[in-house]
């Protein structure tokens, strides 16, 4: 967590319950107003369409299963790379009833085929804006484009804070974003969320958030998140170089180990390397990698604790071993020269051990 995003995190801990009409409750209500117009202004968009949640899997939910509601439970469009907080709710909503078109993927990870697919009628099309294991940045804005009146969401939980993103350029009808992925506090996402089509209301209750996302506000969390993105994106352009140049040298010293398959495209986010290592285990090579200081994840963070090829590579066509040879290296703003060049002069010793445990 940013130090800033901490600073705002603890001076408002004691917030009152900011839809209290008393004075405390009114001060608390302002905290969380001037957050929501300074995240509006730094995502190109309208303080009302600002929805504040619990997590990005939360945001993903209301917008995709409020849109699906919203436009007579009609026909859903996604691929199979995005993040289980996308796939899960999709294929959730497969089981009840709705009629799927999956979009095909290159094997260099964006999808492909969508102008076709996009042609018909549908009641909600999902795209990530950049894959959470690769990098890799999906055509948005032509997605968007194409996709004319259907309702579009963008799971864009990578790339806020990142790489530039205007909700209003970019046309989308949701968006969801994550406060832990540009140094917010953890259990705090964002729905962005246009006035028509909104989606339908899947939680019930006080009314807060439009009606999209009722419950008592967070307002620390909400100061936080505002912080946190405000640090972010001031430091974007300095950070995407800073982090593009270390992960050059990343992924050069990959391409220099035998046998190496590198999944991450050229345009990619500044901070991933998803790499295979032939003949070792993923999950030998991050234990290795672990026990050395280096903290690395096979696919998915979400997906640890289950020994699993990742379900992004296989729909990329990337045969299972070497799936499940794959490790994701993630480079942030705590990542420095000396840590990248640490990595690169254990990685060689650590991946000819995980080699001699060979596959499982
Ligand atoms: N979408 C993407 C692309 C992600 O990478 C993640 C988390 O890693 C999520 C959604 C879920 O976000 P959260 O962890 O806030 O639930």
């Amino acid at each position: 967590m940013r130090a800033v995003a901490k600073e705002a995190w603890i001076e408002h801990a004691d917030a009152l319950n900011a839809g209290g009409q008393y004075a405390s409750g009114r001060r608390a209500r302002s905290v969380l107003d001037e957050s929501r117009e300074a995240i509006a202004e730094l995502l190109g968009c309208e303080a009302i369409e600002v929805i504040f949640c619990a997590s990005g899997t939360e945001a993903d939910n209301l917008a995709l299963q409020g849109l699906w509601q919203h436009n007579a439970r009609g026909r859903v469009i996604a691929s199979g790379i995005e993040h289980p907080a996308v796939l899960e709710t999709v294929r959730n909503m497969e089981t009840q009833g709705a009629e799927v078109s999956w979009l095909p993927v290159g094997a260099d990870g964006v999808v492909e085929g969508y102008r076709e697919t996009l042609a018909g009628e549908a009641a909600v099309a999902t795209l990530m804006m950049a894959n959470n294991e690769t990098g890799a940045i999906q055509p948005v804005q032509d997605f968007c484009d194409a996709a004319g009146q259907i309702p579009v969401h963008i799971d864009a939980v990578q790339a806020v804070g990142h790489i530039p993103v205007h909700f209003h350029e970019l046309g989308a009808t949701t968006l969801a974003a994550s406060a832990h992925k540009f140094g917010g506090p953890k259990g705090v996402g964002l729905l962005l969320a246009r006035r028509s089509p909104a989606p339908s209301a899947i939680l019930h209750g006080g009314g807060q958030e439009r009606g999209i996302r009722p419950g008592t506000h967070d307002v620390a969390g909400a100061a936080a998140t505002a912080a946190a993105l405000r640090e972010a994106v001031a430091e974007m352009e300095s950070e995407q170089q800073r982090l593009s140049a270390l992960k050059e040298s990343l992924r050069s010293a990959i391409a220099g180990i035998e046998d190496t398959v590198i999944h991450t495209p050229e345009h990619s986010l500044p901070g991933h390397v998803h790499a295979s290592f032939l003949g070792a285990e993923a999950d030998s090579l991050i234990m290795l990698l672990d026990s050395q200081g280096f903290e690395a994840s096979t696919g998915s963070a979400c997906s640890n604790g289950v020994n699993r090829a990742s379900e992004v590579l296989l729909s990329m066509g990337v045969p299972y071993a070497t799936a499940r040879s794959a490790v994701r290296f993630t480079l942030g703003s705590a990542s420095s020269k000396e840590d990248v060049d640490a990595l690169i002069a254990a990685l060689p010793s650590l991946v000819a051990r995980a080699r001699l445990a060979g596959m499982a």
